[in-house]
Parts: C-alpha cells; sequence; structure tokens
C-alpha cells in the first residue's frame, strides 16, 4: 500500500542528514521508509526541474547550470543510502524495492534528458559560451551538459527523436535477450564425470564439481559447467586431455548452438541498430559515439595501443608454445598441441618455474595491518590521516567510521569501510559515495566507503588476507582517495565522475604501493612472530605475476580488437560470424588459443551497452597505472614529494573537471606509451 503519509524531506532521516558527523542517522531509518521518501524527493525533484525549464527569466548559469546541478539533492540522499543498504547490508523488502525503484529511476531521469524547454536554456548558454567569460571548469560542464543533451538526441526532429527511442528501446530488449541466451546456454550444459575420471583434479575442484552435479539432481556425481569458476581450472588441471576438448568446444561454442538461445541473429540486429543510432545522432560510427567522451577519444587512438601490444603478445604467445609444446613432447603426448592443452601445460610449467605456496604469505597480511598500509601510504604520499570514530552507527556493526583530515588538521571528509562478508552482502569489492565533495552553492565533504568481502575470523583472532584480498583492499582505497581528496567546484565532475578509461587510474596506481618494499617491511608482518615478510618469498611473489602473460594478452586483446573491428566501421557486417572468423585470420590469431570472449557470448558489448567499443579500457587502464608508477620509479624515490604532489593536483584530485588528456599530461609531462605496461605483463 502506498503511503498516503506527506514526507517532511527537510526533517526525514533518510534526506536531512542529522546524525553524528553529519551522517544519516541509521539507528532511525526503517526499511519502510524508502518507498514514500523517494516518491516524494522524486516529486520535489520534478518540481525543480520544472521551476528551471519554466523561468521566466533569460538563462544564466546561476539560474539554469547550477540549479540544474544543485537540484535533486533529497533524491540524491535517498539514493545513495538505499544503494548502500542494496549492495552490502539487503533483505527481501529491499530487493523488492529495487525491482520497482529502477524503472521509475530511469524514467525520471530520461524526462530530463528529453526536457525540451530545459534543453533550449542548456542551449543558450552553450551557444554564448564564449561570450560568457566562464573559468576552464565551468565551461566544462556546460559543454559536458549540452553534450550529453545532444547525445540523448536534444537536437533531433521529432521523427528522429521517436526513432532514437525505438532503436534505444529495441537494443534494450536485445541486450536483455543476449544475455539471458548466454545464462541459459551456461545452465543447460554439464558433462557429468565419475571419481575415475577425476585424475589431476585439485580439491576445491572437486567439491565445487560435486555441488554442481548435486545442484543438477546427480548427488554423488562431478560435473563440469560452463561457468568460469570451474571451466577454467577443469581445463587447468584435468589430465584427461579428451574431457579437456569436450569442455573447451563447449564453452567456446556458448550462444551458438542454434535454436531459441543462439545469439547469432540477436548480435546482427544489435550491430545494424548501433550503426542507425551512431549515424542519426552524426557519428561516423557506433565507436566514434562511444569514445566521444572518454580519453582515448577516437578508435585509432584505441589502435594505437592495441595494436603494437597485439604484435608482442603473439611473440611471446608463440615463444612460449614452444616450451609447452616441449613440456607436451616429454610427457609422452603425441597429438598436436591444441586448443584445449594450453593452460594444462602451462600449469606443469608453473608449478615448475614458481613452485610456492599462497598459504605461506597469509599469516603475513593481517587485515589490519593492510589498512594501516593503505592510510600510511595515503599519509606520505597526500599528507591525509585516518581516526576511526569507534562507536558511530552505520548500516552495519561491522561498517567503520573514519574522519579524514588533512595535512594542515583541517577536516576533508569521511571515509566508511565495511570489510566482511555475510550473507547480507552482495559478492566482490567495491567504492561508492554517501557524499561526493563539491564547492558549488554551500558546498559539500565527501562522505567515501568500501566495501569488501572477506572472511569473518572467529572473535579474537586477527583476519588474514591472500595477496589478491590485499591488492583487492588498495585498488578499492584508491578509489576512496579519488573520492576523498576531490577539490572541484561542480558535482558533476566530482570525484570518479570520470570516463570509463580513466576511472581506474586511481585505482590500479594505488595497488603498486603495496608491493613497495618499504611498505611490506613496516606492515607485511608475520601474525605470530612479528616478523616482516622474507625477501625470496616477496620476490618469488613478484616473479609470478607476469607468468603466462602471452597468454592472457593474446586471448584478452583478441577479443577488444574484435569489439572494435564490429563498432569502428560506418555499418554492420551481415553475417558476423564470417566477420569474426575473417578478422582473426587477418590478426594472425594463433589457432591454439580462443578469444577470451567469442561473439555469441561477448557479454561486456552485447548483453547492455556497458563495455561496447570500450573493452579496450580494462587495457587503456593498466597501461596508464603502469606509466604513472614508472614516474615514481625513474627518481628512484616511491614517494617523491614533489611527483606525489602533480599526482594529488592532476589526478586524485581533478576528477573530470579537466580533460583526462590534459589532467595525465600535467601528471606526467608526456601522454603514456605502452611500454611500462609490456614490461609489467613481461612481454618485453
Ligand atoms: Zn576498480
Amino acid at each position: 500500500m502506498p503511503s498516503t503519509k506527506t514526507v517532511d524531506l527537510a526533517a526525514h532521516p533518510l534526506t536531512a542528514w542529522q546524525g553524528p558527523l553529519g551522517l544519516p542517522d541509521f539507528a532511525h531509518i526503517g526499511d519502510g521508509d524508502f518507498s514514500p521518501v523517494f516518491d516524494a524527493a522524486l516529486k520535489a525533484h520534478e518540481a525543480e526541474i520544472e521551476a528551471i525549464a519554466g523561468n521566466k527569466e533569460a538563462p544564466t548559469i546561476e539560474n539554469t547550470l547550477a540549479a540544474l546541478e544543485l537540484g535533486g539533492e533529497a533524491l540524491d540522499h535517498v539514493s545513495s543510502i538505499f544503494w548502500c543498504r542494496a549492495g552490502a547490508h539487503t533483505n527481501e523488502a529491499i530487493q523488492a524495492l529495487e525491482r520497482d525503484i529502477s524503472p521509475k529511476m530511469s524514467r525520471h531521469f530520461s524526462a530530463i534528458s528529453m526536457n525540451e524547454r530545459l534543453f533550449a536554456r542548456i542551449d543558450d548558454l552553450y551557444q554564448r559560451r564564449e561570450s560568457l567569460k566562464l573559468d576552464a571548469e565551468t565551461l566544462r560542464v556546460l559543454e559536458k551538459t549540452w553534450k550529453g543533451f545532444v547525445r540523448s538526441g536534444a537536437r533531433l526532429d521529432a521523427e528522429g527523436k521517436k526513432r532514437l527511442a525505438a532503436i534505444s528501446e529495441e537494443l534494450s530488449s536485445l541486450g536483455t535477450t543476449f544475455g539471458q541466451n548466454m545464462l541459459a546456454d551456461e545452465r543447460d550444459w554439464a558433462l557429468f564425470l565419475d571419481e575415475a575420471d577425476l585424475a589431476g583434479l585439485p580439491d576445491f575442484l572437486k567439491s565445487a564439481m560435486a555441488e554442481a552435479a548435486e545442484m543438477r539432481g546427480q548427488k554423488g556425481r562431478y560435473a563440469v559447467t560452463l561457468s568460469r569458476s570451474i571451466y577454467e581450472p577443469f581445463t587447468t588441471f584435468s589430465e584427461r586431455r579428451d574431457l579437456r576438448e569436450i569442455a573447451f568446444r563447449a564453452f567456446t561454442m556458448r550462444g551458438q548452438n542454434g535454436g531459441a538461445t543462439d545469439n547469432t541473429s540477436v548480435v546482427r540486429e544489435m550491430l545494424k541498430l548501433r550503426a542507425e543510432k551512431a549515424g542519426l545522432l552524426g557519428y561516423a560510427s557506433f565507436a566514434a559515439l562511444k569514445l566521444d567522451d572518454t580519453m582515448a577519444k577516437t578508435p585509432k587512438a584505441v589502435h594505437a595501443l592495441l595494436d603494437p601490444v597485439w604484435e608482442k603478445a603473439l611473440e611471446k604467445a608463440a615463444a612460449d608454445q614452444t616450451e609447452l609444446q616441449r613440456l607436451a613432447a616429454e610427457a609422452g603426448s603425441n597429438e598436436k598441441f591444441a586448443a584445449w592443452d594450453w593452460r594444462f601445460y602451462q600449469e606443469k610449467l608453473r608449478a615448475e618455474k614458481f613452485a610456492f605456496d599462497e598459504a605461506e604469505l597469509k599469516p603475513y597480511l593481517q587485515l589490519d595491518r593492510i589498512i594501516d598500509a593503505c592510510f600510511d601510504v595515503a599519509t606520505k604520499l597526500f599528507g591525509l590521516t585516518f581516526e576511526e570514530n569507534k562507536g558511530i552507527a552505520a548500516w552495519h556493526p561491522d561498517a567503520r567510521v573514519f574522519l579524514v583530515k588533512n595535512a594542515d588538521g583541517s577536516e576533508r571528509g569521511l571515509f566508511l569501510a565495511d570489510y566482511f562478508a555475510r550473507p547480507s552482502k552482495r559478492s566482490g569489492a567495491w567504492m561508492s559515495a554517501l557524499k561526493s565533495g563539491y564547492r558549488l552553492g554551500h558546498g559539500s565533504k565527501p562522505v567515501i566507503y568500501n566495501i569488501m568481502n572477506f572472511a569473518k575470523p572467529p572473535a579474537g583472532e586477527a583476519a588474514l588476507l591472500s595477496v589478491d584480498e590485499a591488492k583487492t583492499l588498495f585498488h578499492e582505497f584508491g578509489h576512496a582517495l579519488h573520492g576523498m581528496l576531490t577539490d572541484v567546484t561542480w558535482p558533476s565532475v566530482a570525484g570518479t565522475s570520470v570516463s570509463r578509461d580513466f576511472v581506474e587510474l586511481p585505482s590500479q596506481l594505488y595497488e603498486h604501493w603495496l608491493t613497495v618494499p618499504a611498505v611490506l617491511e613496516k606492515h607485511a608482518l608475520h601474525v605470530k612472530t612479528g616478523k616482516p615478510m622474507p625477501k625470496v618469498l616477496l620476490d618469488k611473489m613478484l616473479a609470478a605475476r607476469t607468468f603466462g602473460a602471452g597468454f592472457a594478452t593474446v586471448e584478452f586483446t583478441a577479443s577488444a580488437l574484435m569489439d572494435m573491428a564490429y563498432h569502428a566501421r560506418p555499418d554492420a557486417p551481415a553475417e558476423p560470424l564470417r566477420f569474426e572468423a575473417e578478422t582473426l585470420e587477418k590478426l594472425d590469431m594463433p589457432d591454439t588459443i580462443a578469444m577470451r570472449h567469442r561473439t555469441p557470448h561477448f557479454g561486456h558489448v552485447f548483453a547492455g551497452e556497458g563495455y561496447s567499443a570500450g573493452y579496450y579500457s580494462y587495457m587503456w587502464s593498466e597501461v596508464l597505472d603502469a606509466d604513472a608508477f614508472a614516474a615514481f620509479e625513474e627518481t628512484g624515490d616511491p614517494f617523491n614529494p614533489a611527483l606525489a604532489e602533480r599526482l594529488r593536483k592532476n589526478i586524485y584530485a581533478a576528477g573530470g573537471s579537466k580533460d583526462p588528456e590534459e589532467l595525465y599530461t600535467a601528471f606526467r609531462g608526456k601522454m603514456p606509451s605502452p611500454e611500462a605496461m609490456m614490461v609489467k605483463r613481461g612481454l618485453v
């Protein structure tokens, strides 16, 4: 039943934050509060938008752009708490609400971007932008806002708008179909095995396979499924070449098995519609449209990154294959080396070269000490300090609250962190903001949080992390710093509001400091003896990181190049799968490695817009972080103060206030080159 009670947004704990340190008063928020408060906040925002759009006065930055940016504060507040709860501490009531709120929000924001009177005011400012004598940040925000409207079709005539809306709707339903077909193919296929078929498989895999078989009604047997978490270890460890081949073929044919779940025609249709959409909006290709507001900007720039990496990756993979073939021959195999042999022999080689046990490292990586290490690095680089405020309630008793201070003791903002897994928390690790930091209007101090899923130890024992988990902690803390150090005027360019191919720079870069020897010596102390991690162990861990880079880089880059090949042309290929085969042939793709994602199951690109013409950005970010850390290495000091200040000012504090290329160049003195990334991956 919808609540008929009127909500006072100025007093409600979801929208008027009156808890300690300016946090929401979480203790007085009930699950039943969200729905009526959302409704009231949406209405309030609609009224604000109407007031801007219907303003009789001529448009000014103040009465239009600033009013637009500062509007919807109540909606921001209730949304940020709701999405925090939905991820970090959910229940059935919250989940039911999610299904209700998501479409409401998307209708609300699409109505704003389709508001013609509102766009007319933005457009008026935009056309006069030269004469307004704006500062650089304001000009950029105006341009970005204008572009956002235009990309939503604001400048099309009525017929064009109608067609764009139809295309978007159709693309979104095709994207959903694509994802569901992929899932159906993954769900419906299983290879049931018995004890005698399990040669070579480690225990963790056997138990996962036993559970998968039981879930499919075959208790007591073992199932190979097409979930990556079973497929990859199975083809890595199984001694049975015949079974590896069956699994490989099934995995690479997902979405291409004929019948109702075949994705071939879905892809064909999507590529056609994407090309049409780009044309309608005046772009040369769908990739040109998608890349327009990124750091890369053009397909040409993406190729300038991927092409040299591809060459090196092919060379490395060819050299690796020779070594793997030798191993296979030594093991008595006289079959032609095939794609289902690669992971298997690569694992044998890894075991031979880098025999070390993850379990040896764990006692050195105590959660509380690694948190200290994160803070310590932030103090050394940026002068920040962190004071925990125990006893302040957040969304769950495990969530911790830290007051963040600048070097001069002034208050910077709040950092909240919720480290342990529990059933009410979604898996994975992430950073988000309850509030972003900006100066416009009355200004706002950032309230940033990190969510992790580490196993909670029994009371009185220290939580221990794996190397990957410690890296994840640094990674998400890097995102958090991007939010906390933000120093901009306009909310829409605060913190992590940057392009997709730039947003992972602050996080991936921060990971590098985890393995700086001085940091490990101080913080990676054995849980029982208190002694630092031995150097040999550290060296082994670092050396193992580049192992298998030829294979990994070929399978990734092939998919990234395919994504560009599909989208950087003005039209769509008539037969996508034939186009896939031809493109691979042109690329000299080795037949012993499969693309990480083949077209009929390339979910990043076809199950929604997400990473379409954007799969490259994972590697783009890696180029940036490797090149940025190389800047510190070149000075011989991982905490070089002058460089750290340039890093703070241009990367962590600048948000999206300037073009990412300009920001990076201001930090580094030049644009990044893929060299450092190729060195880091062990390709050169
Ligand atoms: Zn990230």
